[in-house]
């Protein structure tokens, strides 16, 4: 906290800049610094210096609490529930919270003022292993909060149905004052009769019952890309959770979570599968269809081939997401010896071990112990 810059200077601007400066300041430094924009390292702190200076610095009395406080005026549990908070002459902010109000103030609601763009969300989406491999287009339903269509947010039967709100002036918070043996303390709260949003509604919207916003069920397509990776996340924007004060909704991302397959397995954009092969085949040499994610490929296993050995088919794997690379696929051979023999068979082999003699593979081993 101590080492953080001051507010103006990470806006560039002087002290008693107007309301309409620190807009545009903040306006063209987020721009700069988007994450979605600026990629450069270090671009997403600035950019959330920008956004923490933006809204102490927008928000007139967080702007009267910071130039007279300083940092400390922002921190966690500074006049919630008391909004400005003006004292007479103290300099130390816990004194006067921790004998006054026996550090119990920490309360309700935090005022908000003016729209703000809703929270993100977040869901898991399972998807087959090969629709991640081909891509796919998934229709999700999921319970939204929108403005309402009938009173486009307004909460009121009509026009005229809105009125200024008494208690406040329009102003959304009240200021109350309390005598107290140091002095006479002013502190402004959220407006109880209108809850900060300025306004009395005379007749409320028969749609959305005055809240503004109504609960949808919709439907989303969301278009899954070829190629795409588990844990990867695709954005949906404006289904997140609902703005407030006529601000837009957040975004939904979806994190991907790509099922396994039963032969099949993916690393990066290569597919690894292993293929049995009988010790027959292996030791004279054969072809096989290989099973593939685009079908049956011809392999040459050659004669001699041992269990464990790899081919690569190129070309055979997951075309990559954001290029047009292509994987591969690796078939790893896996001998297996029969263990049903017809008697003609088992005749045929003992024929053969017989031909061997005693060169078999085992006695090869063994002579290294003599
Ligand atoms: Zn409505
Ligand atoms: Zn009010």
């Amino acid at each position: 906290m101590a080492d953080k810059r001051d507010y103006y200077e990470v806006l560039g601007l002087s002290k008693n800049a107007t309301e309409a400066e620190i807009k545009k300041a903040y306006r063209s430094l987020a721009k700069k610094y988007h994450p979605d924009i600026n990629k450069e390292k270090g671009a997403d702190i600035k950019f959330k210096e920008v956004q923490e200076a933006y809204e102490v610095l927008s928000d007139t009395q967080k702007r009267a609490n910071y130039d007279q406080f300083g940092h400390a005026s922002t921190e966690q549990g500074f006049g919630q529930g008391f909004g400005g908070f003006q004292s007479g002459g103290f300099e130390d902010i816990n004194d006067i919270f921790g004998s006054f109000f026996g550090g119990g103030f920490g309360s309700s609601q935090r005022r908000q003022s003016g729209p703000r763009k809703g929270e993100d969300r977040l869901m898991q989406l399972r998807v087959d292993f090969m629709d991640a491999i081909f891509g796919k287009t998934e229709s999700i339903s999921l319970d939204v909060e929108e403005q309402c269509s009938e009173c486009i947010g307004s909460g009121a039967h009509s026009k005229s149905d809105v009125q200024i709100c008494p208690t406040c002036n329009g102003k959304g918070q009240v200021t109350t004052q309390q005598r107290t043996p140091f002095g006479v303390f002013q502190s402004s709260s959220v407006c109880p009769e209108c809850q900060g949003t300025g306004k009395k509604i005379l007749n409320k919207c028969h749609k959305c019952h005055g809240r503004g916003y109504e609960r949808k069920r919709v439907t989303v397509d969301v278009k899954i890309p070829a190629g795409i990776h588990s844990g990867q996340q695709l954005r949906v924007p404006g289904k997140g959770e609902r703005g407030t004060q006529g601000g837009p909704n957040g975004d939904l991302y979806i994190e991907i979570l790509v099922s396994r397959h039963k032969y099949f397995q993916r690393e990066g954009n290569n597919i690894y599968i292993n293929v049995p092969v009988s010790a027959l085949d292996a030791t004279l040499g054969c072809k096989i269809d290989v099973p593939t994610v685009h079908g049956d490929v011809e392999l040459t296993i050659p004669s001699g081939t041992q269990t464990g050995t790899q081919f690569r088919l190129k070309g055979k794997g997951v075309k990559d997401l954001n290029s047009s690379n292509q994987g591969d696929q690796y078939v790893e051979v896996k001998i297996q010896v029969d263990d049903k023999l017809s008697r003609e068979e088992k005749e045929l082999y003992e024929k053969l071990r017989n031909i061997k003699g005693k060169d078999s593979i085992y006695d090869r081993f063994k002579k290294a112990f003599k």
